[in-house]
């Protein structure tokens, strides 16, 4: 049922790269939001952090331009939706992030700080994130924002009440409030854009910090600004909260999935500074929102105002004349912020208002530079008023082919036009992943490019039509589209692609002697007749053969696999080997990943084409393993490669029979609080246990569970994790079998890992469990319930926090080397 809403009322959010198509009701709502002059900017540090409720209520409510700041794209999270982490999941959920504005009405925007995972202080957050970029990002965002008003989701002032990133934006907040209104500040921004001083910062109070809703409930909350949140739109038939959860419910990689409340809801806010309020239902006061703000401004208030009360819903055509008045005058205003706004906005609504449908669809989904790629535009305006189609513009090269066509009533215009595109056209790509980063900080070195929220696409046609003797350019990105036989109408971004793309088969290779090996690599034509020859590139001391493989592709798309014979050096070592195809003189050295799920636009993503080659001391014991897949993680694939033989079991095929021809059983990732399934199925593991089996749970959050014992012996999980990925980690317990067979573990082991240790470690445990590793973040006190062994019966049940799935993708040796001993300990 909430789809169909969806559809009804948002239907561009579920259609990516379709033109909005809004009834007459949306038009009036915008038109509304043409006479509001004032602007919010919400600021907290991961996708997800936002308050949608506050945010829709300022965006359709108060009518603000809304903004969210998150300061990191969400990296460091997990998923629940697939399997790809870090940058990939990033790309997810920025893209999460822009469908949920469309819903709720606000605009989103990030810095280039990295969500590099969990920190629980501001100073070990700042000691990864470079505070000076950050910072200048957040200052550059407000000078193009001009928010009247600042909103923190997090309070400053408690540092350790929630995660680090959550404080630190908050902190930062309050220097990037003073500073974005300092000429001295970053002088070079100001060749882009001005100094901005906001009127007030707010912190968006919750009961989070209040220990509970029933604690809070009791706060005295005569100083804050209280907003009554629970408004009913009738023109978009729903409650404020509704739109907020179809927001919220963008958030599928996080399963944020939220149910719509109807009736009062009530949003508090603390001044932190700037102006104070004397009205504490406005956020606004002392900022004048009208059109009087701006110099000359008067009269398309007063223009506005009057179209709003004589909007003939029956006919929005009806404003048309006066719209191209406003939008004449706006035109005529001195240069700034507000006129740039407000055209665009008068702009779209000329469009709506007159039913102008304009497109223009690639006939192709990708492209490479320097081609000729075939457009087909198409032109139809549904109103009496008169339009002249004077040109189309093709962008970015500004090539403009003049046309004159009478635009009447219900009559449709298009053709094929060819375009030659640049040579030297950037390939479609998140721009923040171009350039490699830190651990802290991604790199962009393009001010301009900064803040932005999407990837940046240049192809576009610029339709510029006379309307009743006053020249508009309306501008459309060139998209792909096809019928699909049971979606219909898909809509899909045009990207730019390289000509050659690779793919290294195996992102981890271990070497566990040495042994030659054969390294795989997939090659994919971007174009026609794609012809060269590929490399691998390994550091010295490796031996690659032969030096280069030539490939012969004759259509688009078509792939091949070649193989490079691979030879490890002696001592254990991890190296990075990059693949590198050669046409025509030209290097390519990309990997294409497409990320295509159905709530967000399909993402192309070009990354290094690159692999991880380690050659590791590495024993295994037993042979067959049994994986029960939880939320998703990469772990089989590794094991593979370790040489288990690995079954992925779904908790239905979980039966004493089954089990008893594996070696182990291992529960991946948050398997208890993701499987229904598993209710019924933990007897039958601990019995397997019992009769000699070992099983290895990996690291659930203490939430809900689908089972009542996760362990036979009694366990309890906790928030408590060592974020430090280096912290020092001592053998409590070094004659433990898990530390000695087949592989001698010691403190050098937990070298090279990477983002983080563990996490939601067992904070208590039964006797029968013996803690196997110490360690523990800086000032903390130290944890040992890492890695949990315990003997049941015949045999092992092993509790894991640790973040072997994190580690093992990346082919970190010791982790391993440590998930080698686990597997053996009953053997
Ligand atoms: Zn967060």
């Amino acid at each position: 049922m909430q789809k169909i809403l969806i559809s009804l009322l948002f239907i561009t959010s579920l259609c990516h790269a379709q033109p909005e198509k809004p009834t007459s009701a949306e038009i009036y709502h915008k038109l509304e939001k043409l006479n509001f002059l004032g602007s919010a900017l919400y600021i907290a540090a991961h996708p997800d952090d936002e308050n949608s409720r506050l945010i829709s209520f300022l965006a359709n409510n108060t009518m603000a331009r809304t903004g969210y700041l998150s300061l990191t794209r969400g990296d460091g999270g997990q998923n629940l939706i697939g399997l790809e982490l870090r940058e990939l999941l990033g790309v997810i959920r920025t893209q999460e992030l822009i469908e949920a504005r469309k819903i709720d009405g606000g605009e989103q925007f990030f810095s280039r700080a990295n969500d590099f995972g969990f920190s629980k202080l501001p100073n070990e957050t700042l000691q990864i994130w470079d505070k000076k970029e950050v910072l200048q990002d957040m200052v550059w965002v407000i000078r193009n924002f001009e928010p009247d008003v600042i909103i923190t989701r997090f309070d400053h002032r408690s540092p350790g009440s929630t995660h680090g990133h959550h404080t630190t934006s908050a902190m930062l907040t309050q220097e990037a409030f003073e500073l974005a209104n300092d000429p001295n500040y970053e002088a070079a921004q100001l060749k882009f854009t001005n100094t901005w001083k906001p009127k007030r910062v707010l912190f968006n109070v919750s009961w989070w910090f209040f220990g509970g809703k029933d604690k809070f409930d009791k706060v005295d909350k005569s100083n804050y600004v209280n907003l009554h949140t629970g408004a009913y739109y009738p023109l978009l038939g729903k409650s404020n909260q509704e739109i907020a959860a179809l927001s919220r419910s963008r958030h599928q990689s996080q399963g944020f999935g939220a149910t719509g409340e109807r009736g009062d809801d009530m949003e508090y806010l603390e001044l932190i500074n700037g102006d104070a309020l004397k009205d504490k239902q406005n956020l606004f006061e002392g900022i004048d929102t009208s059109w009087n703000r701006v110099k000359g401004g008067k009269y398309i208030g007063e223009a506005v105002t009057v179209l709003l009360k004589s909007y003939d819903f029956k006919n929005p055509a009806a404003s048309i004349p006066a719209l191209l008045k406003v939008y004449s005058q706006i035109n005529k205003l001195e240069d700034g912020y507000w006129k740039k706004q407000k055209l665009k906005e008068v702009r779209e609504i000329i469009a709506a208002c007159s039913g102008l449908y304009l497109e223009a669809v690639a006939e192709q989904q990708s492209v490479t530079p320097g081609s000729n790629l075939k457009v087909r535009w198409e032109a139809i305006n549904r109103s009496r008023v008169s339009m002249n189609l004077k040109s189309l513009s093709i962008l970015p090269h500004d090539k403009v082919l003049p046309q004159n066509l009478l635009l009447s009533d219900n009559a449709g215009h298009g053709t094929t036009i060819d375009v030659q595109l640049p040579k030297n056209l950037s390939y479609t790509s998140p721009y923040w992943l171009t350039e490699k980063g830190t651990s802290g900080m991604y790199k962009v070195t393009d001010q301009q490019k900064i803040g932005k929220a999407d990837i940046i696409r240049s192809l576009a046609v610029v339709f510029t039509i006379d309307i009743n003797g006053v020249e508009i350019p309306f501008e459309r990105s060139i998209v792909y589209k096809f019928n699909d036989p049971v979606k219909g109408e898909v809509y899909e971004p045009l990207d730019v692609i390289p000509a050659v793309t690779t793919r290294i088969l195996n992102k981890v290779q271990l070497f566990t002697s040495n042994m030659q090996q054969q390294v795989r690599i997939k090659i994919k034509a971007g174009s026609d007749n794609c012809k060269g020859s590929l490399k691998f590139e390994l550091p010295q001391g490796w031996q690659v053969s032969p030096a280069a493989i030539p490939f012969d592709l004759k259509t688009k798309g078509s792939e091949t696999i070649v193989a490079f014979a691979v030879t490890p050096p002696d001592t254990p070592t991890e190296s990075i080997g990059r693949s590198v195809a050669t046409i025509d003189g030209e290097e390519f050295d990309r990997e294409q990943t497409i990320i295509n799920y159905p709530h967000i636009a399909p993402q192309n993503v070009l990354l290094p084409s690159t692999a991880k080659l380690s050659k590791v001391d590495l024993k295994i014991k037993g042979e067959k393993i049994a994986y029960v897949m939880g939320a998703g993680d990469n772990i089989p694939e590794s094991l593979k490669q370790m040489g288990y033989n690995v079954s992925l079991l779904t908790p239905e095929a979980i039966t004493s029979e089954t089990l008893a021809s594996f070696d182990a059983v291992i529960m991946g990732i948050r398997a208890y609080n993701v499987l229904e399934g598993m209710a019924f199925k933990q007897q039958v593991l601990f019995s397997y246990v019992n009769n000699g089996g070992t099983m290895i749970v990996q690291y659930n959050t203490p939430g809900k569970h689908t089972v009542k014992d996760i362990a036979p012996y009694s366990l309890r999980l906790s928030g408590k994790r060592v974020t430090d990925e280096n912290a020092k980690v001592t053998l409590l317990d070094a004659t433990n079998r898990v530390l000695n067979y087949p592989n001698k573990i010691t403190a050098d082991d937990f070298k090279g890992w990477v983002q983080e240790q563990g996490l939601y470690y067992p904070d208590e445990w039964a006797k029968e469990f013996t803690p196997i590793f110490s360690s523990h973040d800086k000032d903390e006190e130290p944890l040992q319930g890492s890695l949990l062994v315990a003997k049941y019966g015949k045999g092992y049940y092993i509790y894991t926090g640790l973040s072997f799935f994190r580690e093992l993708p990346e082919g970190v040796s010791g982790a391993y080397r440590l998930m080698a001993n686990m597997i053996a300990i009953g053997q």
